[in-house]
């Protein structure tokens, strides 16, 4: 199987509350949970409910133009939440050779502590 296989992955248990998880924030169309491996003192990932094919960014069709604004405004809204507004980066890691290891589209939100650059 490629890594992007399309099946469905640890993130709809946790959308299904199947798997426990920490929500940050969650409206009709997005939720945001505390990452289990924290990179950062906050490290959030905002997640479309519905997946709609975006196993990944790559993926993006014209038509996933609305949620694909969603889940930067939640990212804005989770890192007001958080406190971090000053100083936060969000992160989409797309396919094995940027480390993506859920194929459900998910928004990294960082922050809490001084962010370097370039990243690495
Ligand atoms: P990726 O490497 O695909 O960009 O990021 C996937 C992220 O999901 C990783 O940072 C990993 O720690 C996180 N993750 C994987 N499984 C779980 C889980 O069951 N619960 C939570 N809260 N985070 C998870």
């Amino acid at each position: 199987a490629t890594a992007d296989s399309g099946a469905s992955t640890i993130f709809d248990k946790i959308i299904n509350k199947e798997i426990p998880s920490t929500i940050v924030y969650e409206d009709d169309k997005v939720l945001a949970f505390r990452d289990v491996n924290p990179q950062a003192p906050v490290h959030v990932l905002v997640i479309p409910k519905l997946r709609d094919g975006l196993t990944q960014l790559g993926k993006a069709e014209e038509r996933h133009g609305n949620i694909l604004g969603r889940l930067m405004y939640a990212a804005k809204i989770v890192a007001e939440k958080e406190g971090i507004l000053d100083g936060f980066r969000v992160v989409i890691n797309n396919g094995p050779g940027a480390c993506q290891s859920v194929y459900h589209l998910h928004l990294h939100v960082l922050g809490g502590r001084q962010m370097k650059w370039p990243p690495g």
